[in-house]
């Protein structure tokens, strides 16, 4: 109840120590244990690494009863409870795979257990509220607790069916723990979850130790082997597919580097071995999908690379923050291409209609990330609630500020030969008309009659192309089914007038990915 009596200051870290071995709290770690500790509904959000599941677990084994925890995966579960058991907890999962529920069960009934795991689809069943009835419920601990959010990345329609739950437990403190939510999804696991506004605590979420670059993608296979030869410890190379994992894999030896595949389709005893191999080793180059990542404690990965655009710069936090958790400086290099931009519009057509607004805001969000000319940290976190200095030093905007021009001419005569000849040619097509190129395909469509053939000079020509993936980034270009250039986002208000297109010139030769000592 609300009147729990409180725990003392010295109390809370006698049992830090005892049960942790920590000589003291990380960040918000205190706060959010000190307020569960009284009974109140909290909502955490900390980045990756900030130490979440101690900010259940030490209430946990303090308080009577059982905490139960739910989260989304058997796997991360696992984790939990093999940690949790080496530091002495009293903990067990119940889910499919366990042969033990029965015990688990009893074990529950008699208070035998400080923590319970759950997935949230059994934690929704009828029986499951009837069997916490007749025990002791300590708290809820909700993992990933932006899974209950449309407007998060990974929703999950049963973690909606926990607040019944919950509320069939009206004094017990709900936890809910998450490492990404921007400010819409975080108002909205609040109000989900049933937790007052007054119940939210934001970690701090600078890394300041990993430097972010964001190139265009020319040449990956090249920039990656960059990236590789300027970074001599352990890495991480993100890939969108399984066959570009294997493939890159494969072609990164070449940097002389030991170099493993990792994905969700290789043979489970595969990705084990490669996964401990890359825990152990001090140079390796582990080439992965996201599904890399999750719950794997090695603190000096020193690069994090993206072959290809994350899916939300939530996502992008999170996989670069894999890199420098020991806190020494590390680098974190995104290649990005207009293809990216164009694939994930193209999905939303598939996105449930109630969900494709909040899609659109991360797509648009991410291409600010990759287009912005100025600080990259300073987006971030701005993106996560804060209210950071406007430049970083340690990005590579700051690092050498890219030169801006004021690209709107060019990109309405884009957009208009786009609109000109009918929408349905591809880039080179239209650049054919622009620059005025009359080939055979050009004058048979009598497209060398157009107003706009012809019409791009020779300054602005090389400014087409980058101008192209910009303007596919943002969305006022989209590709047809055919793979053509169509008008969409706000192409009408360029064309009228209304908005600009500043375009951000990137620097010939290797682009910006670090510091290039010649040859
Ligand atoms: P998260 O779930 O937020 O990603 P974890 O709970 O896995 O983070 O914790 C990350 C690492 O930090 C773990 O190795 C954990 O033991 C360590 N850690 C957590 N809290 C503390 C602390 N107060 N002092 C020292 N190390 C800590
Ligand atoms: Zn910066």
């Amino acid at each position: 109840s609300l009147t729990q009596t409180a725990f003392p200051e010295s109390e809370i870290l006698d049992r830090l120590h005892a049960v942790f071995g920590f000589n003291a709290f990380r960040g918000v770690q205190q706060d959010v244990v000190e307020r569960v500790l009284e009974g109140r509904s909290t909502l955490a959000v900390m980045p990756t690494g900030a130490g979440k599941s101690l900010t259940y677990q030490l209430p946990a084994v303090m308080l009577p009863g059982t905490c139960i925890v739910v989260s989304p995966l058997i796997a991360l579960m696992h984790d939990q409870l093999r940690s949790a058991t080496a530091n002495g907890i009293r903990a067990a999962t119940l889910t499919s795979v366990d042969m033990d529920r029965g015990q688990t069960i009893d074990r529950f009934l008699s208070g035998d257990l400080d923590l319970l795991y759950v997935a949230p689809e059994r934690a929704s069943q009828p029986h499951f509220l009837e069997m916490l009835t007749r025990g002791r419920v300590a708290m809820f601990a909700i993992d990933e607790a932006h899974c209950v959010s449309e407007w998060g990345h990974d929703f999950r329609p049963d973690y909606r069916l926990l607040r019944p739950l919950m509320d069939a437990f009206p004094d017990v403190p709900r936890l809910a723990l998450t490492a990404t939510a921007d400010r819409h999804t975080r108002a909205d696991i609040l109000a989900q979850l049933g937790i007052p506004e007054e119940g939210l605590i934001v970690a701090g979420f600078d890394r300041p130790n990993i430097r972010y670059a964001i190139v265009p993608r020319d040449n990956p296979l090249r920039q990656l082997m960059t990236v590789i030869a300027e970074n001599p410890g352990p890495g991480i190379v993100y890939a969108p597919t399984r066959a570009q994992v294997e493939k890159l894999a494969e072609q990164l030896q070449a940097s002389g580097r030991p170099c493993l595949p990792y994905h969700a389709g290789l043979d489970p005893q595969v990705r084990a071995a490669n996964q401990s191999a890359f825990v152990a080793s001090e140079d390796m180059v582990m080439v992965a999908t996201v599904a890399f990542g999750m719950g794997i404690d090695k603190p000096d990965v020193r690069f994090v690379a993206h072959a290809a655009c994350p899916k939300s710069i939530e996502s992008y936090y999170q996989e670069t923050g894999r890199a420098g958790r020991d806190g020494d400086p590390s680098v974190a290099v995104m290649l990005w291409g207009a293809e990216d931009f164009v694939r994930a519009r193209q999905r939303l057509a598939e996105v449930e209609e109630h969900r494709r607004a909040g899609e659109r805001t991360r797509i648009d969000a991410l291409a600010s990330l990759v287009e912005t000319p100025h600080c990259r940290r300073a987006l971030l976190l701005r993106h996560f609630g804060e209210n950071p200095p406007p430049s970083c030093g340690n990005c590579d905007n700051c690092l050498e500020a890219p030169r801006v021009t004021d690209a709107t001419e060019v990109a309405r005569k884009l957009l208009s030969a786009v609109y000109r000849t009918g929408q349905s040619f591809g880039f080179g097509y239209v650049e054919k008309v622009l620059t005025g190129v009359a080939d055979e395909r050009v004058t048979q469509r009598a497209h060398d009659q157009l107003s706009v053939f012809g019409i791009v000079t020779a300054d602005e020509a090389p400014l087409l192309r980058p101008l192209a993936r910009a303007l596919q980034a943002r969305g006022a270009l989209v590709a047809t089914e055919h793979g053509g250039l169509a008008l969409g986002g706000d192409a009408r208000a360029i064309l009228k007038g209304e908005a600009d297109v500043p375009l951000v010139l990137v620097p010939k030769k290797e682009g910006r990915s670090g510091r290039r000592k010649g040859g």
